[in-house]
């Protein structure tokens, strides 16, 4: 017996059947994002190291522990993108595109990386679709983006959602946060886990992001950032709850969504479905005001999500593959031959056909037809050959009939 090769650890494979779901959720989220008029940009898979560890923050658990990182044959050390905002950011500096006309407003949806543990609906290539504005300060953007996911989660179906927003204030206020977060956290430290402890001198915040029970606990007697903010951030921060009220969307002030990554400023939001358990966040995001001018680019604030697609994949309703298609059954070397053109006339014509090159016998050619559910089945043989004219079942009503080239044409393209 020869070796099998499997999957790599914490990847798995997406099937034709599980696809069409993925379609489904690619095409509505596309349209929708489309719709509030952004625009795609692809980035490379991989990136600089710094990138993440500047972008995304050297004190996250993205980049302590969840990068997949490698030198590459000179000696460059990348790293499979774990998020999508730092290359955003990136390709808006280094292609000028604020310099552009063009609303900078951008769309994505494809794979990310990260080295978590593998455990259920956990993937180490796991896929994202992602939109980020940039230049727009009013909150009034803020709260349109969760407008904007408020209406694509809708337009999927998936209900019972909850929205939770908060903001982590400004390089101005939140040290002050900082302060008293890090000396409430000490007096704590003998109950947090050692990761805690860590994150006290690092960067207390991380603690909210914590899954320990212990720690959860204790986080909750920890004082509210919302308490901490300046004036120009509560300010933004209750504007961006009047439009919420504005776009008639329910939302819950949780003081400590803080999210797990450094970059972010006033607005943080998630989207979280009880349907999903622990890790419940469907969408995520928030103001990253500072990050283009840390990256060397010009003085742009930016607001963006990332939403999670495996996680809406198991809450979205399942499709039906409804795609009608005609199976062709031909008996013999001259029939399979005078299918095989008529089959590539029907293909030009907008018709989806199944001709399969396996010798079968007429009633296994049906059985197969009937199995792979086509709508209709065309019979070929040396006689019907020779009339020019073909046998065409509707697999529905089980009506057989001889008909002409020109009305099967006709009848299979009205009715695809
Ligand atoms: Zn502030
Ligand atoms: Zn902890």
């Amino acid at each position: 017996m020869k070796k099998k090769i499997p999957a790599a650890k914490g990847t798995r494979d997406i099937l034709p059947r599980e696809v069409v779901n993925w379609q489904n959720v690619e095409s509505v989220s596309r349209r929708v994002f489309e719709l509030y008029g952004y625009r795609e940009i692809r980035t490379p898979v991989f990136e600089a190291t710094e990138l993440f560890e500047k972008g995304t923050g050297e004190t996250s658990d993205i980049v302590i522990k969840e990068m997949y990182t490698f030198k590459d044959k000179a000696g460059r050390s990348l790293t499979l993108r774990p998020e999508y905002t730092p290359s955003v950011v990136r390709s808006i500096i280094e292609n000028r595109l604020y310099l552009k006309p063009d609303p900078l407003r951008f769309y994505y949806i494809g794979p990310m990386f990260r080295y978590d543990k593998p455990q259920k609906g956990r993937y180490r290539q796991f896929h994202q679709a992602d939109i980020e504005v940039f230049g727009e300060e009013d909150p009034a953007v803020d709260a349109e983006i969760v407008e904007m996911a408020d209406y694509l989660l809708k337009k999927l179906q998936v209900s019972d959602t909850e929205t939770l927003v908060n903001s982590v204030g400004c390089q101005k206020c939140r040290p002050s946060y900082i302060k008293d977060l890090r000396s409430k956290a000490v007096e704590a430290s003998r109950v947090l886990c050692a990761d805690c402890q860590r994150k006290i001198t690092m960067n207390p915040l991380r603690i909210f992001d914590c899954k320990v029970e212990t720690c959860l606990e204790v986080a909750k007697t920890f004082p509210k950032i919302t308490d901490y903010l300046c004036q120009e951030c509560e300010n933004h921060f209750s504007r961006f709850c009047e439009y919420l009220d504005f776009f008639s969307i329910k939302y819950k002030v949780e003081p400590r969504l803080v999210r797990g990554i450094d970059y972010y400023t006033k607005t943080t939001f998630e989207v979280v479905s009880p349907r999903l358990g622990a890790q419940d966040a469907l969408l995520g995001g928030g103001r990253y005001d500072d990050m283009m001018k840390e990256f060397g680019g010009p003085d742009l604030c930016g607001i963006g999500f990332a939403m999670g697609i495996e996680r809406l994949i198991s809450v979205v309703p399942f499709v039906e593959e409804k795609g009608k298609f005609l199976y062709l059954a031909y008996l013999g070397e001259e029939s399979r031959r005078a299918g095989m053109e008529f089959v590539q006339l029907l293909r030009r014509a907008g018709v989806e056909c199944l001709i399969e090159y396996k010798e079968r016998n007429l009633k296994n050619q049906m059985s197969r037809a009937n199995k792979l559910g086509a709508a209709w089945v065309l019979i070929i043989g040396d006689e019907e050959v020779k009339r020019g004219k073909y046998q065409l079942k509707n697999m529905e009503t089980g009506v057989q009939e001889e008909k002409s080239r020109e009305d099967i044409l006709k009848i299979v393209r009205e009715s695809s």
